[in-house]
């Protein structure tokens, strides 16, 4: 059976519980043992499916079609984590289970209470995610300890101990240690009151981690440790870095490794070897280029709406040995004051996923930008849809738009397809008309087949690829002979040939628009042939004016 890692968090929210965790698991991958992740997340939404992105950043998108939070991007751009449904369960998905097999009459008259069927329901999620293919389940609880709401789960990882035994289980907690400059001095009393609180509750951290904005002196570590009842060795300190790429090496350098040989006893462990993210650390801080890329959405200022993205564009100039500065515009300010305003000095121009009709007009101008002043382009679901729109109706002479944006339409380029065939399940999807919300989506994993000769095979270097879907509406086939004729290049299709995937323009140095969402497979030690070939686009093409 693997052995168990909790983490918690306390003091306030927004430490980087989910970056320590993803730390956690690079260090260990890095000492050659197999890892997965798991969200544990305390709010009622079944899934964060329908959560706005203003409030809960990106939804993240896993192979199987399960819609994530956007910790499970970081688990797997930190690990080689396959992250699935099984790997982020909330609270509402918890109580659902309970109830579904409470009206089934699966617990015989019991009366069903959070102790203990909503504990076991979660103990039975954990374990759900531990197969032997592992030998470490990295377990995340969102929230912060004193919240209402994450009890049954604090509970819950409580008892784990006492059933798989105390030896395969570390707690681990992350909280705050305040600088207060009056005083001169980083205190240690919030991370005290957090331990008290998690302790109150039956766990006993046995590794803390210190969000801090300096070096934890040894008399700070050792006061903590002597009120939090650990060893001074135990106590972490998550200083603010550059990179959160950088976060393995400092948590290595902070003793993280044999503080974690010790609680898994492990035995003969390996020194981890952690050169590769030396080496993505090293890009990143001493890059040879820079480069400039807008991104032209809504939600602009709202970084976590688009985490992936701006990771994977990171990702893209590690690469290409690149510093890429990302230029935020939100696509309503076009409309007003005109593309050219906003875009004349950027090397690449990149339209993410997005839904609604607010903004669209002003996307389809940035993408008549970048088409006529030959701008390295890169669509992103919506951002290929608007792509095929503009092309319909500039060059076209089409009155093309998408059914989502005006649902009587001329020329519906972009449509909602009835039924199409699921490559990975090999079922034939069906939407029926009247389903709009949750559920109706395309989502998940599709095979792609890619054409030779296009940027998009020259970027991935095979025929066959496999990437992530989120969307609803569809490439109008009826319209692809016409777009073709006049200079779009189908660049990639489902295998059976009915799904466009991949649209790319002749006669410009790099455009190119998917319908999927590659960002959501990008890793720093692995950066997606995408956002590899568009950056350098961007820098072959370079307009800004830095060096
Ligand atoms: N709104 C579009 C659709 O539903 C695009 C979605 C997206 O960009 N993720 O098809």
């Amino acid at each position: 059976m693997p052995k168990f890692i909790f983490v918690t968090g306390g003091v306030v929210s927004a430490l980087g519980k989910g970056i320590a965790a993803s730390s956690i698991g690079a260090l260990l991958e890095a000492k050659g043992l197999r890892v997965t992740l798991q969200k544990l997340d305390p709010y009622i939404n079944v899934d964060p499916g329908t959560l706005s992105p203003f409030e809960h950043g990106e939804v993240y998108v896993t192979d199987d079609g399960c819609e994530t939070d956007l910790d499970l991007g970081h688990y797997e751009r930190f690990t080689h984590a396959k992250t699935s449904v099984a790997n982020n369960f909330t609270s509402g998905k918890i109580y659902n289970n309970v109830i579904t097999k409470e009206r089934r009459g699966d617990y015989l008259g019991d009366t069903v209470q959070v102790v203990p069927h909503i504990t076991d329901e979660i103990r039975s999620a954990i374990k759900s995610v531990a197969t032997p293919e592992y030998d470490v389940i990295i377990v995340e609880i969102g929230g912060t300890v004193g919240d209402i709401e994450s009890l049954p789960f604090l509970e819950a990882i409580r008892q784990f101990r006492y059933d798989v035994g105390r030896e395969n289980v570390v707690y681990t907690h992350l909280t705050l240690v305040p600088y207060i400059s009056a005083a001169g001095e980083l205190k240690s009393k919030p991370t005290q009151h957090s331990v008290k609180e998690l302790r109150a509750i039956g766990i006993q951290p046995d590794i803390l981690f210190c969000r801090a904005d300096r070096p934890l002196s040894p008399e700070v570590k050792r006061k903590i440790a002597l009120h939090c009842n650990v060893d001074p060795d135990a106590v972490i300190a998550a200083v603010d870095v550059e990179t959160v790429y950088e976060v393995p090496i400092c948590f290595q350098a902070e003793g993280l490794g044999k503080l974690l040989d010790k609680n898994l006893s492990l035995v003969n462990p390996p020194e981890p070897d952690l050169s590769v993210w030396l080496e993505v650390v090293r890009r990143i801080k001493q890059p040879g280029f820079e480069t400039t890329i807008a991104i032209v959405g809504k939600y602009t200022g709202l970084k976590d709406a688009y985490k992936s993205l701006a990771e994977a564009l990171l990702h893209g100039g590690i690469a290409n040995n690149t510093r890429v500065t990302l230029l935020w515009v939100d696509s309503e300010e076009i409309e007003a004051k005109g593309a050219e305003n906003y875009l004349s000095e950027v090397d690449g121009i990149l339209v993410p996923g997005g839904f609604g009709s607010r903004g669209i007009e002003g996307k389809i101008a940035a993408i008549k930008y970048a088409r006529e002043k030959k701008v390295p382009y890169f669509g992103i679901c919506l951002g290929m849809q608007t792509a095929v729109i503009e092309f319909g109706r500039n060059v076209c002479g089409l009155q093309a738009n998408s059914t989502e944006f005006d649902a009587g339409i001329k020329d519906p380029v972009i449509y909602l397809m009835g039924k199409w065939f699921n490559h990975r399940t090999g079922k034939v999807e069906e939407r029926s008309k009247d389903s709009q919300m949750g559920g109706t989506m395309r989502l998940g994993a599709y095979p792609c087949e890619l054409k030779e000769g296009t940027h998009a095979f020259t970027a991935y270097g095979k025929k066959e690829i496999s990437e992530r879907h989120r969307h609803r509406y569809e490439f109008n086939n009826d319209y692809r002979q016409f777009l073709c004729d006049k200079g779009i290049v189908i660049s990639g299709t489902s295998p059976d040939g009915e799904l466009v995937e991949i649209v790319e323009l002749k006669d410009h140095p790099w455009f190119v628009g998917c319908q999927f969402h590659p960002e959501f497979q990008s890793k720093p030690i692995d950066p997606h042939p995408l956002f590899k070939g568009f950056i350098g686009a961007a820098l072959k093409e370079k307009r800004s004016l830095f060096p």
